[in-house]
């Protein structure tokens, strides 16, 4: 279809605009969005604080190269430090998720002078070569590959938490060139798996006891969209580097950071952090803005409660035959069928009037606005078990 554009996408629909929760197609059908960009929506499309903001911004007219020194970036790197959990201390400006990524694996390395990253394996992280070789991303014809990352399985049940940890613990045991484990609060792009009440607190001290950092991914899981403002505090971590995007420009932006210790930033002088467009100002505006609003509304509250109550209405899709598992935490759901269904299931949702997404051809994940209302959970809760026919 695309002639020129070398990522065209293969979405069903073609949207032009949207409000709130929802977008708007060609045609003018209205749709509720239960995607928002994946993992990426928070104060609702078109909002007007936002709008102003980054018009505000784009009428004072400023773009510098990132080695001048502008005030508002030393402003909103302390309000994300005084945000974020444990000892975070200095933030890398960054323009993307897989940039954010790739600054805290260049970090870990650095500041313990070894090579390998131990992470879960089956995990998006980005598209870039080292995100890439720490993720699941193909780079599959474009080797050689970064190397230097240790996968342990994905744990599903509390059994198989325990074994992730044992292996963890006899990689640390047996291996001296161990920087540092990595992964998500929540595994998200996975199919939204959430580990058991101890595995990260297990991690944590285990890192601590051999010396390794702990760097959590929180590109898809910060700023409100687990039910906290940061998916680490779901489980009282404090993590040496995390990552930020998403959810952190509410979709008004392209930027993302790395917040590390003071610690690691000591060890960290010589790594490269030149980007040109990292925070440039018209989107630091609209970061600012966005975070701000999600605090003021308590988005992460909202987040909590209306997520609870969307699961609490899809729960019950559990008593089909052909559904495995609904599962969530804060707006971040999945839906996981017996049979490869969810490209299916989500054409059925478009029909009616609901965007979703799917992770795998088996399921199906919601990740819906952070102000999203009771009454806008209870509408795509009904156009989705129509969809899977209950
Ligand atoms: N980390 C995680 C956990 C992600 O979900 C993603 C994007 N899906 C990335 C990193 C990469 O972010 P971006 O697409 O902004 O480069």
């Amino acid at each position: 279809m695309a002639k020129h554009l070398a990522d065209y996408g293969s979405a069903p629909v073609d949207f032009i605009r949207g409000e709130g929760s929802y977008l708007f197609d060609a045609k003018g059908k209205k749709y509720l969005d239960f995607q928002t960009g994946w993992c990426v929506g928070t104060v609702g499309w078109k909002n007007p604080e936002m709008a102003e903001a980054i018009c505000a911004q784009a009428r004072e007219g400023l773009h510098v190269p990132p080695w001048f020194r502008v005030q508002r970036h030393e402003d909103f790197a302390t309000r994300l430090i005084e945000l974020a959990p444990g000892k975070l201390n200095r933030v890398f400006r960054a323009c993307s998720g897989s940039e954010a990524v790739e600054f805290a694996i260049k970090c870990a390395r650095m500041t313990t002078g070894k090579s390998q990253i131990v992470t879960i394996g089956g995990v998006y992280h980005g598209h870039t070569y080292g995100a890439a070789a720490l993720g699941n991303a193909s780079t599959s014809g474009m080797e050689p590959n970064v190397t230097g990352f240790i996968k342990l399985p994905l744990p599903k049940t509390d059994t198989e938490a325990e074994q992730t940890i044992t292996a963890f613990e006899d990689l640390l045991k047996s291996r001296k060139d161990i920087a540092a484990f990595m992964s998500e609060p929540v595994w998200t792009n996975a199919g939204c798996f959430i580990p058991s009440a101890t595995f990260y607190s297990t991690i944590e001290n285990l890192c601590r006891k051999y010396g390794v950092l702990l760097v959590m991914d929180e590109v898809a899981t910060c700023m409100g969209r687990c039910g906290e403002l940061f998916g680490s505090q779901l489980w009282g971590i404090e993590p040496d580097i995390i990552t930020l995007g998403k959810s952190f420009t509410g979709g008004y932006a392209t930027m993302a950071a790395t917040l590390v210790t003071e610690h690691v930033f000591k060890k960290s002088t010589g790594v490269p952090y030149n980007s040109t467009f990292g925070w440039a100002l018209q989107d630091l505006a609209a970061v600012e803005k966005n975070v701000e609003l999600i605090i003021r509304d308590d988005l992460s509250k909202n987040a909590k409660e209306v997520g609870a109550y969307l699961l609490e209405l899809l729960k019950p899709l559990e008593s089909l035959k052909k559904i495995r598992q609904v599962r969530g935490v804060g707006m971040v759901l999945a839906i996981e069928f017996r049979l490869p269904i969810s490209a299916l299931i989500a054409a059925q949702c478009y029909r009616n009037g609901l965007v979703t997404e799917f992770t795998d051809a088996s399921t199906l994940f919601l990740t819906p606005m952070l102000n999203l209302t009771k009454k806008e959970a209870e509408m795509g809760a009904n156009i989705i078990k129509k969809a899977c026919g209950a």
